[in-house]
């Protein structure tokens, strides 16, 4: 069931509704699969689900080590209460491993390891396929200012070193994965804060044993057993999804 009310926006996989309040909304997640800029699409029972767990779990965990962060607190299976921000229309990449995009536009084999963790900007335009940008294109169209950037830069890094440390601990490699981040106006300044949200959806994750891969690259690659995938992840990380919650 989704909220009441009219939906703000309607993205690939998630849904924004108004808040309670002045300031909040409702993040909303859809079981919508979609690929390769969304010329590949399904629904796959469950995924909203677990996304909306797995990243009610993640957000405040790197809130933790003082990354500034949009989530309030999960609702309900599928909703999230957030602080209303204006998206950097961004996409924040990190690798440590290199896989998926990178290996066709540089000829790199996949799995093979970046001799630095790499960050990686993607203007966010589906009608352009989200091009990968320069930190200079992002200063010249105006869409951050190189503070902005460098806080985006500063956070991501934090973030990344965390969570390779906190997958690990499961078993699992932190190979890939992308942020958003929106700007929040406070009563003095306007602060940068992590947005969107952080899960298998937006993560490469691939078991440390058997590099068999436990995130959306099942979708993108046919391999089936997403859902088995996800909920293991959820599982490993000790978050409890409800069996029930897991049904459409
Ligand atoms: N990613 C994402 N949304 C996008 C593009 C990428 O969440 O619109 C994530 C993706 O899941 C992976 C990382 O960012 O963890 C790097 O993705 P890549 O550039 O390799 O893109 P893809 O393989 O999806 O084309």
């Amino acid at each position: 069931m989704s909220p009441n009310g009219q939906p703000l926006y309607e993205g690939k996989a998630k849904i924004l509704y108004p808040g309670p309040e002045d300031g909040t909304l409702i993040q909303y997640f859809k079981d919508d699969a979609t690929a390769f800029n969304a010329q590949k699409k399904d629904s796959i029972i469950g995924k909203g689900v677990l996304n909306n767990y797995i990243s009610a779990h993640l957000l405040p965990a790197v809130g933790e080590i003082g990354i500034p962060h949009h989530l309030l607190g999960r609702m309900s299976h599928r909703e999230q209460l957030i602080k209303q921000v204006e998206i950097i229309p961004i996409e924040v990449i990190v690798r440590n491993v290199a896989a998926g995009s990178i290996c066709k536009r540089l000829g790199l084999e996949e799995g093979e390891k970046l001799d630095e963790t790499l960050v990686e900007f993607c203007l966010k335009d589906d009608s352009l396929g989200d091009p990968v940008i320069a930190a200079e294109h992002i200063f010249a169209l105006n869409k951050a200012t190189p503070d902005e950037l460098s806080q985006i830069v500063d956070m991501t890094l934090r973030i990344n070193d965390f969570m390779q440390g906190l997958f690990f601990g499961i078993g699992v490699r932190l190979i890939d994965f992308k942020l958003e981040f929106g700007r929040l106006e406070t009563e003095e300044d306007i602060e940068i804060i992590l947005a969107d949200e952080i899960s298998p959806d937006n993560c490469r994750l691939w078991d440390v044993s058997t590099n068999e891969k436990m995130d959306k690259d099942r979708f993108r690659r046919d391999l089936g057993g997403l859902i088995e995938a996800y909920s293991e992840i959820a599982r490993r990380l000790g978050v409890n999804v409800p069996a029930n919650a897991l049904e459409a």
